[in-house]
């Protein structure tokens, strides 16, 4: 496996960074994981606007123009066999010897990538779901920013493994549903599609977009607006969202189950449209 750091390829065992670097001391810099379907970049366009966004907000400089990052990540998905993969990428405000929450001036950022695998989510997900716990998110207010500072999302993902779930749906200080702990969640209630609104209480999900096109192409109804913790626990069906695996449908929230407590026929249909855009996507 072959990484990209700063300018070069090299081995993944061989990469390393400086302990100085304020990523590792602050997490101070940003990610992306972009979905690679046929050796191809899926949504590009949208995660490069997303890297950039982030980059800005948070006065990170950006080390390479458009067509630069482009070619780089094409290069990086080149040297692997695999057809189908993920690519992370982080950047970080760069190496700074003085340890000082305030960055130096003429920091330059270190830019990390590598690409792995992407497999189908297993048969017993597609068959029976996922189970979900709510929790109150304990996140900052602007997780619409894609920052390497994860803790809060680890804590949350832990909590809702040790209560036997697989994800934890996270419910924000107005008690409004936000997201999940790395994914976006819709929900479908007769036959329509709700997703909470972008903002700063959520990351503004590319999945969650693809998604939304696709339900205006088939004619699905669907709003972004609000969502209280009863019309989740009232939904027909929940589905939670994120580039490496689609959409999730969750079967079980709060050990109670959900519609029928199967992958319900909404979500199997948006599946479906799903793989024809990745397949017609592959052979453009
Ligand atoms: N929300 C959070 C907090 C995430 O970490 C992610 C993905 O990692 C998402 C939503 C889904 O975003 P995307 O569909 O762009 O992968």
């Amino acid at each position: 496996q072959i990484a990209y750091l700063n300018g070069e390829f090299i081995p993944i065992e061989k990469a390393q960074i400086s302990p100085q670097d304020r990523g590792f001391l602050f997490g101070d810099g940003v990610y992306e994981v972009i979905p690679v379907y046929g050796k191809k970049l899926f949504t590009f366009q949208d995660h490069l606007e997303r890297l950039k966004n982030s980059l800005k907000a948070t006065s990170i400089l950006n080390p390479l123009e458009d067509d630069a990052w482009e070619r780089l990540l094409q290069k990086l998905v080149d040297m692997h066999p695999w057809k189908n993969q993920y690519i992370y990428l982080q950047v970080t405000r760069g190496v700074q010897m003085q340890r000082d929450h305030l960055p130096a001036d003429c920091l330059s950022p270190t830019l990390y990538a590598y690409t792995n695998e992407l497999k189908p989510v297993s048969e017993a997900i597609i068959n029976q779901g996922i189970k979900a716990v709510t929790l109150d998110d304990i996140r900052w207010l602007r997780c619409d920013i894609k920052a390497i500072t994860l803790l809060p999302n680890i804590m949350m993902k832990m909590a809702a493994k040790n209560q036997g779930a697989d994800d934890a749906i996270l419910i924000d200080r107005d008690g409004l549903v936000a997201e999940g702990t790395s994914n976006n969640v819709f929900i479908v209630k007769n036959d329509a599609l709700f997703t909470p609104k972008n903002g700063s209480r959520i990351l503004p999900g590319i999945t969650r977009s693809v998604i939304q096109s696709l339900a205006e192409q088939h004619s699905l109804p669907l709003s972004e607006t609000d969502i209280t913790l009863s019309d989740l626990e009232n939904a027909d069906e929940i589905w939670l969202t994120s580039s490496t695996k689609d959409a999730l449908p969750v079967t079980e929230l709060n050990g109670h189950l959900i519609g029928q407590g199967k992958p319900g026929p909404v979500w199997q249909k948006i599946q479906q449209y799903f793989e024809e855009t990745k397949q017609q996507f592959i052979q453009q």
